[in-house]
């Protein structure tokens, strides 16, 4: 059995829980030590479980948390050595383990496959997390949907996927252009349709899971990004993420 839970997702910050009876991981630490562990209580998980913290990236929606959190769980930091090199400055954490992307690391009794993804980041990652054959990806931050990420993506059971913005809303919203051209590049982010195409056309057959993951605030909303899957919400459920607390939790036995 597998729990999962989006602590945090989205610009504001992004935390992803990963779980079972022994063990744990969390992908990304964008929120505060508190912010983690007083949204973990209230899903009564055990912070003692968590064995590792993955890295995607040095971006401060993922990063600005790790080293007071990782310091408290007394756990290792995993990331690769660009986004080490790149991540200078009072958050970089002291326990720090590289790996290389495309290496698989074991972390408690998961193994995590790492691969290189499209983003405006040193050496941005994304991660696939097994246990027991079953898969759970973490794939936000994405600037066009590559190989790596169609490969992975269609092998797990569940997922968090990014679906970070209307393309209409994006092109007619507040951002400056300057702006508005980096999150729809290449290095950018998923569009929701984007996402939907791509979630569409290479999803698991046994898929149980989708949460929509990293939403914009200004160039999206949560009914419009649900209201673009609904070409598969009859074949497994949709469901979202939070930017302000903790989203639903997930089991998948
Ligand atoms: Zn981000
Ligand atoms: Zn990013």
């Amino acid at each position: 059995m597998i729990d999962i839970c989006a602590l945090a997702s989205g610009s504001n910050g992004n935390c992803y829980y990963i779980g079972n009876g022994d063990d744990a991981i969390l992908v990304d630490a964008g929120i505060s030590r508190r912010q983690v562990l007083e949204r973990m209580a209230r899903k009564k998980l055990d912070p003692s479980r968590i064995k590792a913290i993955f890295i995607s990236h040095e971006h401060a929606d993922h990063f600005r948390g790790v080293r007071v959190l990782a310091k408290k769980l007394d756990v290792p930091v995993f990331m690769t050595q660009k986004s080490w090199e790149k991540s200078w400055g009072p958050n970089r954490p002291h326990a720090v383990r590289l790996f290389v992307p495309g290496e698989s690391v074991i972390a408690g009794n998961f193994t995590v496959h790492t691969f290189l993804k499209n983003h405006d980041a040193a050496e941005p990652c994304s991660f696939r997390i097994e246990h027991n054959g079953i898969n759970v990806g973490v794939f936000t931050d994405i600037g066009l949907p590559c190989n790596n990420v169609i490969d992975h993506l269609s092998q797990c059971q569940a997922l968090f996927l990014e679906s970070n913005y209307d393309e209409q809303m994006l092109w007619q919203g507040p951002y400056p252009h300057h702006l508005k051209v980096r999150v729809a590049s290449d290095k950018g982010h998923l569009s929701n349709t984007q996402a939907y195409e791509l979630l569409e056309k290479y999803h698991h057959p046994d898929l149980r899971v989708v949460f929509l993951s990293h939403l914009s605030e200004d160039n999206n909303r949560p009914e419009v990004a649900v209201n673009a899957f609904s070409g598969v919400a009859n074949r497994f459920p949709v469901r979202l993420t939070n930017r302000y607390a903790e989203a639903e939790m997930f089991h998948l036995e």
